[in-house]
Formats: structure tokens, sequence, C-alpha cells
């Protein structure tokens, strides 16, 4: 009896118990993407797959290489994290869970997010409920997303522009060197509505402010990341003075960073690489919109898996930049489609993506 006791004290751990797996991959663009900070072909990637009751859910950490985390601080985090997450046997609560993890070590922001990712698809699954319905979203209130084009010679910008012709939106990397000849060659073949994105960089307010004048009557949404993240003085001159609404993306990563954003900006550019997952970026859009600012939702180079996870919370907010697996060449993951550019949510439980086997 003693011994029948204690093997059905296995089995319930074993059933109930969560388990953290993960593998480091690389993603490849599919032409070389350049921008203020500077030029890549390749982006790594951390994938992670957290188990309960047998149902697993997906998450992804992207590493940027402009950013702190790499390959070796996301595995090691996620070593640490391992027997932490076995012992939480109660996946549902997921800002408990997410507060452990949390706890293990300050920043790790991607490492963290892969893991909030992959339980709220875990979550999601034993739920049988898409995430957008946990966020209460209506699933087709989803907004476009914009097609990036990269810093390029004026035949490459062409070819490009062809290549995303289906998007009703481009987004637009400038980084103060030839900004007017990139501007005015996709003049030449489009009058469709750009968001500019300088990721900081223009050299000054002065000149800043002087590109937004030019670029104002030339059909730009908004201008993204004008000046050095930390620059919150010029940010608020420029603000006061910009005849273009201007979005705040390095300079507002965090919950606790939104506060800032109320006189320096008009909009933020929310991240789940940036903010520790889909549970921080919730939160951040509802704070964002009781400051009254707008809001777009981005990402960095990804698999569908995080693009689907981001896509999401999309119908909470204005703006959408999720081109991210659309521009590398091995996409690991199948996730939610674009159909003109418009993000088409599915009724798949979680995160609405499965991996390409
Ligand atoms: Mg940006």
């Amino acid at each position: 009896m003693k011994i029948f006791k204690s093997y059905c004290r296995i089995i319930y751990y074993f059933r109930f118990y969560m388990k953290l797996t993960f593998s480091p991959h690389t993603l490849y663009f599919k032409r070389p993407f350049k921008i203020a900070h500077g030029t890549r072909s390749s982006t790594p990637i951390v994938l992670t797959q957290l188990e309960h009751e047998g149902i697993i859910g997906y998450g992804e950490a992207s590493l940027p290489p402009y950013l702190s985390e790499s390959h070796q601080t996301v595995l090691e985090f996620l070593n640490r994290a391992t027997p932490i997450i076995k012992i939480l046997q109660n996946p549902v609560d997921i800002e408990f869970v997410l507060n452990e993890i949390d706890k293990i070590a300050p920043n790790n922001i991607a490492a963290k997010a892969s893991i909030d990712i992959a339980l709220h698809d875990l979550v999601g699954k034993l739920k049988n409920e898409p995430c957008w319905k946990h966020f209460s979203c209506i699933k087709g209130n989803t907004p476009f997303t914009t097609y990036t084009l990269g810093i390029d010679e004026p035949e490459i910008i062409k070819l490009k522009i062809k290549e995303g012709e289906e998007y009703k939106y481009f987004k637009v990397k400038l980084n103060g060197e030839n900004d007017k000849q990139i501007i005015n060659t996709i003049r030449e073949v489009t009058d469709k509505p750009i968001a500019i994105d300088v990721n900081q960089g223009w050299r000054d307010k002065y000149i800043a402010l002087e590109m937004i004048n030019w670029l104002s009557d030339k059909n730009v949404l908004f201008i993204e990341q004008p000046l050095q993240k930390d620059n919150y003085e010029d940010s608020h001159w420029l603000f006061e003075r910009s005849p273009l609404p201007i979005f705040a993306d390095e300079s507002i990563q965090r919950y606790s960073d939104i506060d800032y954003a109320k006189n320096c900006f008009h909009g933020i550019n929310i991240k789940l690489m940036k903010c520790t997952g889909m549970f921080e970026a919730h939160k951040m859009i509802k704070r964002a919109r009781e400051l009254n600012l707008k809001l777009l939702i981005g990402c960095m180079s990804e698999t569908s898996c995080a693009i689907s996870a981001a896509a999401q919370l999309t119908p909470l907010v204005d703006y959408a930049d999720l081109d991210g697996a659309l521009l590398i060449k091995n996409n690991l993951f199948k996730g939610v489609d674009f159909y003109e550019g418009k993000i088409i949510l599915n009724e798949m439980p979680g995160i609405g993506a499965v991996p390409v086997s």
C-alpha cells in the first residue's frame, strides 16, 4: 500500500509539473538589413518550450546585437529558470509565475519574454482560448502592418517597394546621411503613406525639426525615435514644435518608462523583446491609453512565433510594425497571416503559431 501511494505521488508530480526546454538558432535575412545601428545579415534567437500535462507552449527570444543579450546570456538565464519553473505547478496564475521568473535576475528582458510568450501559449491551449480573447480583443480590429525598407541604394529601395507592393504602408529607416535622397527615391515610385524610423540617427534637435518640416507634406504617418534615447530635454523641445506625431522606441522600454513619454512623444512603440513579453505589454497599453498616447506594436527580426504573440494584442493599438518574419529566409514557425498587410488573427488556442516541421 505504501509503495502504491508513493507511486501515485510520483505520477501526480510528473503530471502537473512544468518543464522548460530551449534551443539557440540563427535567423537569416533575405537581404542585408541596414539601419542607423549598422548592417547585419542575421539575428540570433532562442526558442523555448513550456510543457504541462502533455501540452506544449512555444516562446522566443530575439537578440539583435545592439541590445545587451546574446545566446550565452539567454541560455544561462533559462538554465537558472529551469528548476524554478519545475516547482511552479499552476501555469494558469500567469502573474505569479512571471514574478517568480523576474526575481531570478534583473534585465535579461528577451529571455524573460521567451518564457512569458511560451506561458501565454501554454495557458491559452490549456483553456482552449486564443490569447486575443484572453486580452478581451475584438479579432477583426487589427491594424495593417508596415513593410520595412532598410537603408539602401536607390535601385534596391525600388526593388523592395516592388516586393512589398501588397502592403498599404511602408516603414522607412533613415540615419541622417542620405535621408532626402531615400525619400525622393520612394516618392518617385509610390505615394503610399510611410512611417519614418530614425533609430536615434539625427544628430541634434535643429536637424530633426528641419527634416520633420521637410517631411510634413510627404504623406508621413509619424516619426519614430528621431533623437538619442535618453535626451528627454531635446525630445520635449521637438515634441512641442513638430508638425508630425513623434513616437518613442528606444526611449521607452518598460512599463515604468511610460510616464516619461507623455511630455516628449505623441506615441510609443511597444515590443515584447523590450518589455519582458505579453503580460507587461498589455499593462503598458492600458497605461499609455490613460495618458492619451498613440500606440504602435513593433518587433525585432523574429519568427512567426514571437510575431504571432505580439499580433494577439494588436486590436488594442493604432499601428503595427510586425513584418519581422517576412524579412527572413528561415521562418521556423507558421502563425498569423496578413491580407494586403492587415493582420489576420486565427482561432487557434494560445498565440496561434506552430513550428514548421
Ligand atoms: Mg524603431
